[in-house]
């Protein structure tokens, strides 16, 4: 069976059908593309067809984008990688760009037939390039389908005609928040935005397309026709120079100059628009192929769309029944309750939402009025979704209204006793195997599950702030979990839609070991003498989108106090921090808690607006006259954080190298370019990042000491992703 078929009606107009066999989307393959490419060539040749109309088989979409696992396949084929990428890659434009020609003669532009698209919803992706490459785009009224060419978003740009099309269709100006950014839009936005022509009545889609077919329209794409200029103006043009110009400084000031795609994106836009449109495909295909070698690119593939789609789909979910949430018992209505109970309720679940006091337990609720009422203004909701969503939350300090929960997300304060308290109380309504879910980002769960009568129930599932906002959820598993609270927190997780990662109970659990040590690393150096300009520098252009010391100012100085604390006091003689606290103390002591007191590293004005770093931190830790240079600043900015992952994995605490490289990224912004604190290892090698922890620790201290597995991996030249990866790399 194929995934396209062809259908002549009585009026000559051909449809090829899109319809991959066995998935909810299609999704474009090899051997699609040679049979997408048989039919329009039969179409074209029959004397009985008009016209083409492209379009899908699948309610309300037409395409989810490329199988990316095409490219790895196009790049194992060969012992030259790049010849076989790059002529991978010109066979499919080769074969959009017969749709686009239609068998036109191609010298006088006369002749072909003409080809519509006809989308009933989402294109994404090839989904959007092969309408691209037709000759006019239509789309069903469909507001919840998305438009637009997300690639950037992976680590890739559009790599089918994508980029050369559009930027010729709406100008570079136009195109660089579609290409550069990946934005989306529904129907209507893209037609304002230029992206596709008509938007019309989904019943209507293919009628109308038909219409068009059959009214023998101009099918010459403007850029084939004499004369053609680039919209908003060539490189060399003044106009045109403004807009490029812009546009590099603003893809490097974005990127920091580490994401290669949005570079070789913007090379392949320019260095196109002042070629011939054929020649201006063989430079993007030049560009694609540069960006699919470049090992960050498949790293972030791998990370940030294979394996981050195979953790939502549970990929490490125990066998048992669906456990699906139906109604949810959030206790504690503070910020972290409050968001809990928006996104519960945004999933369609019913909330109890239990305060100490009515009026604490209202603000709570009144959290997610104020989401709503925001979106309204943007447009993106109604006064009846609101209505409805806040019909969904039952804001109270009655324990008797748990009664039918399937599952309780407890975000009290961090205080062992207080949760122990709360854990008996719910029980006593709910019973021991409702499963029990704790919130907390510091207290050992194995501890907190002995307040509960049945341990098996009892689970951590731990939000990252603000909730609504952060996508990854770190389900941390004590002791005596059992597999159908795993399975009910996996379940809970995928119906609010965000990522999960299953790690096992140790001390800050996997994402704030890692990030904790990265904060610390800053303000170690501050203490030496190193400039702050350069930490944060250091941090933000190897990727890291916020630099150690504006870490800690967001996430305020008195909690980093507290965890200092805590930690010394749970390790005693062996606490190794005691530089960082001499800084972090003294910061607490001055009133300086970061932006919530509108000071702390960073001076905020009244407004609360960040303004630039404390300059008067100098006269208590003066700037050294020699600095270290910028790499040794970022490697112990970065390896203080990838080595706690591999200690994690070491200690059993993460149990796959997927979700310590997904977590990482999506927790807390990890370089994402580099595909996650696992993939940078892979990347630089473990035999260099072996030897750089030796130099580091020689002159930094043991917290640099090279882990027994990194060093066992250095010593026969393997990789994280050979050894835990699944076995195989199957990126791009
Ligand atoms: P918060 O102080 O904003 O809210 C706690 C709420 O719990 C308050 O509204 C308080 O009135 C209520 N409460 C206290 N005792 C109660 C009881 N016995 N019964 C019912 N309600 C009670 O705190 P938060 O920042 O929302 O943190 C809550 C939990 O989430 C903590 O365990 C914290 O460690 C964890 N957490 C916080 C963050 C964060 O960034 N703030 C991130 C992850 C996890």
């Amino acid at each position: 069976m194929t995934d396209f078929t062809l259908a002549i009606d009585d009026q000559g107009v051909a449809v090829i059908t899109w319809d991959t066999v066995g998935k909810s989307m299609n999704v474009m393959n090899q051997q699609g593309f040679a049979d997408l490419d048989a039919l329009v060539a039969q179409a074209l040749t029959d004397d009985a067809v008009k016209g083409i109309v492209i379009t899908s088989g699948k309610d309300g979409s037409f395409a989810g984008g490329m199988d990316l696992n095409i490219i790895a396949a196009m790049r194992d084929s060969s012992d030259d990688p790049a010849k076989a990428i790059f002529d991978g890659v010109m066979e499919m434009h080769g074969v959009l760009r017969r749709i686009e020609r239609a068998g036109m003669d191609p010298k006088t532009n006369k002749g072909g037939k003409p080809i519509a698209a006809a989308l009933p919803g989402t294109a994404l992706g090839i989904g959007l390039e092969i309408p691209l490459a037709c000759h006019r785009i239509f789309a069903a009224d469909n507001p919840k389908a998305k438009i637009g060419l997300p690639e950037i978003m992976v680590g890739i740009f559009p790599g089918a005609g994508g980029t050369t099309r559009l930027s010729r269709k709406l100008g570079a100006m136009g195109a660089s928040p579609l290409l550069l950014q990946g934005k989306l839009n529904n129907p209507t936005a893209a037609m304002k935005a230029g992206v596709i022509d008509e938007v019309v009545p989904a019943e209507d889609l293919l009628t109308k397309a038909k219409e068009w077919v059959l009214s023998e329209p101009n099918i010459v794409k403007p850029w084939d026709d004499k004369g053609w200029k680039m919209p908003g103006g060539a490189p060399y043009h003044p106009a045109g120079f403004m807009t490029f110009v812009g546009a590099s400084a603003m893809v490097n000031g974005n990127t920091q100059g580490v994401y290669p795609a949005a570079k070789a994106l913007l090379s392949a836009v320019y260095e196109g628009a002042l070629v011939p449109f054929d020649t201006a495909l063989k430079i993007e295909a030049r560009w694609f192929t540069h960006v699919l070698l470049n090992p960050s690119s498949s790293a972030m593939i791998r990370s940030l769309f294979i394996n981050k789609e195979k953790l939502e789909k549970g990929a490490n979910r125990p066998d048992v029944s669906d456990q699906k949430v139906k109604k949810v018992g959030v206790i504690g209505a503070g910020m972290m309750g409050a968001g809990i109970a928006l996104v519960s309720a945004k999933a369609g679940i019913e909330v109890v939402l239990i305060d100490n006091s009515q009026e604490a337990a209202d603000k709570g609720k009144s959290y997610s009025a104020d989401y709503m009422d925001k979106g309204i203004a943007r447009k993106k909701a109604t006064p009846e979704k609101k209505e409805a969503l806040l019909g969904l939350i039952n804001a109270t300090t009655d324990y008797a209204a748990l009664e039918g929960c399937d599952l309780i997300v407890e975000a009290v304060f961090e205080d062992m006793g207080v949760k122990a308290e709360v854990t008996k109380k719910v029980q006593a309504v709910v019973g021991p195997d409702c499963v029990f879910a704790t919130n907390t980002s510091t207290l050992p769960i194995t501890e907190l599950a002995q307040a509960a009568e049945n341990a098996e129930a009892f689970i951590g599932i731990h939000f990252f702030s603000p909730v609504d906002k952060m996508n990854l959820v770190e389900i941390i598993k004590g002791q005596k979990t059992g597999d159908v609270a795993v399975a009910k927190a996996l379940d809970f997780v995928r119906q609010i839609r965000k990522t999960p990662i299953v790690v096992n109970d140790a001390r800050f659990f996997y994402a704030n070991r890692c990030i904790i040590p990265y904060i610390n690393e800053g303000i170690r150096m501050v203490k030496e003498g190193v400039s702050p300009a350069l930490i944060e520098n250091a941090a933000k252009l190897v990727g890291m989108p916020l630099g150690p010391l504006q870490l800690v100012d967001e996430t305020s100085i008195d909690l980093g106090v507290k965890i200092a604390k805590a930690t010394k006091a749970a390790m005693g003689d062996a606490y190794p921090d005691g530089e960082v606290d001499e800084v972090l103390f003294w910061m607490a002591d001055a009133g300086r808690m970061g932006r919530k007191s509108n000071a702390g590293f960073y001076t905020y004005d009244d407004k609360g607006k960040r303004e630039g770093l404390w300059s008067e931190l100098g006269d208590k830790y003066p700037v050294a006259a020699d600095q270290p240079d910028l790499i040794t600043v970022q490697h112990r900015l970065l390896f203080a954080q990838v080595l706690e992952a591999v200690r994690a994995l070491e200690d059993g605490v993460l149990t796959d190298i997927r979700e310590g490289d997904v977590g990482a990224i999506l927790g807390w912004g990890f370089a994402p370019w580099s595909g996650g604190p696992f993939s940078w290892l892979d990347i630089l090698g473990a035999p260099f990042a072996a030897e750089t922890c030796d130099m580091l620790t020689e002159t930094y201290g043991d917290r640099f000491k090279t882990p027994d597995l990194l060093r066992e991996l250095a010593d026969r030249n393997g990789t994280f992703y050979a050894r835990f990866g699944e076995g195989v790399d199957t990126a791009a």
